[in-house]
């Protein structure tokens, strides 16, 4: 946890509970330790050697608060949550109008590895599903391989607030199975949704997919978006405010796979989810959460991490459409109790 002054301490369960928000992640991290159901992602081979108990809980307001339990130091790869902020990244630099000429922004109800495209636009659905993921990754300017991979990875700087690194081992066993992700690519260039640059678009799309995070920086990079796009501990701004609405009005449709409608029925709020486990979730100018657990049901998202994310929609009253709780109240609740 972040302190007031910058320095860390950790808490875990065992230690002493600081405050009802403390407390309540606590509860639901010990609620949820006992759900052993769902499998690890196996058609990445490098994803079926992760430790399938592993299980963290991470809240950041945009004050700056951070609240956490569980393995929350654990590295993992973010997988398809990468997606999220390419796409930010995309918007910006080539602006809202160009990006909808190559991918649009409707949910498919397909798998997100489906093989398919618009069929009037040519277009790949949306950018949270693979084939989107791969058309927008191509769209990274830089004079060549390394300016583009270093331009992604300060941008995951600026959100994440230090140095980001990938998974070599991933990479390469992403890089040597891709063979769906590979035939995408080919696809939308038949129809000129991409450029002849088509190996380096996917190997640029393997990297992202390997980068290394753990779940606090994934509550930080959630916060990020949920803070106008100002990171809430370094005050960096990662992506310009004007873009959020377009990054978040897209996670909430499309952004937690086949279930994104209950997801946005029962959740009401932004996410992403990867299948390493991690789900990122945004409170527009409240706080971003992650969650971390890699057992996966059947539509690829964390089991946990459902469970533990439609429980603090509930119980805090985060539902966006929800009338009957003032869900603009979280942040000075968490404050009260927590200062
Ligand atoms: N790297 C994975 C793939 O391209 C990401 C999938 C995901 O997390 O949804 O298949």
């Amino acid at each position: 946890m972040l302190n007031q002054d910058g320095t860390e301490s950790i808490i875990n369960v065992s230690e002493v509970v600081t405050s009802p928000f403390q407390s309540f992640l606590q509860e639901l991290y010990l609620k949820y330790k006992p759900l052993c159901h769902g499998v690890l992602a196996s058609y990445i081979p490098e994803l079926t050697k992760v430790n399938p108990d592993l299980f963290s809980i991470c809240a950041v307001t945009v004050d700056g608060q951070v609240h956490e339990v569980g393995d929350y130091h654990q590295l993992f790869t973010i997988q398809s949550i990468s997606k999220v902020f390419v796409y930010g990244m995309m918007l910006e630099e080539h602006g809202r109008d160009y990006v909808l000429t190559k991918v649009g922004v409707e949910p498919t109800g397909d798998d997100f590895n489906s093989i398919i495209l618009d069929e009037s636009s040519k277009r790949p659905y949306n950018p949270m599903v693979n084939a989107g993921a791969i058309a927008t990754t191509s769209l990274i300017k830089g004079s060549g391989p390394t300016e583009r991979l270093n331009r992604m990875l300060d941008m995951f700087r600026r959100y994440i607030g230090h140095e980001i690194f990938i998974d070599i081992s991933v990479f390469m066993s992403e890089r040597t199975t891709g063979h769906r992700n590979r035939a995408m690519a080919h696809l939308m260039r038949n129809f000129g949704m991409i450029d002849e640059k088509i190996d380096e678009a996917l190997d640029l799309y393997f990297q992202q997919c390997s980068l290394l995070v753990n779940c606090h920086d994934l509550a930080v990079m959630a916060a990020t978006l949920a803070n106008k796009g100002i990171n809430p501990i370094t005050q960096e701004q990662a992506v310009a405010s004007c873009y959020i609405k377009d990054i978040l009005s897209v996670m909430y449709t499309c952004g937690m796979y086949n279930f994104a409608g209950e997801w946005a029925y029962k959740v009401g709020l932004p996410a992403k989810s990867g299948v390493s486990g991690g789900i990122v979730v945004i409170v527009p100018n409240q706080l971003g959460i992650g969650v971390f657990s890699p057992l996966l049901d059947e539509r690829g998202n964390s089991v946990r991490g459902v469970k533990v994310c439609e429980e603090l929609s509930q119980r805090l009253g985060l539902h966006l459409f929800d009338c009957s709780i003032d869900g603009a109240k979280v942040i000075e609740s968490l404050s009260s109790h927590t200062r």
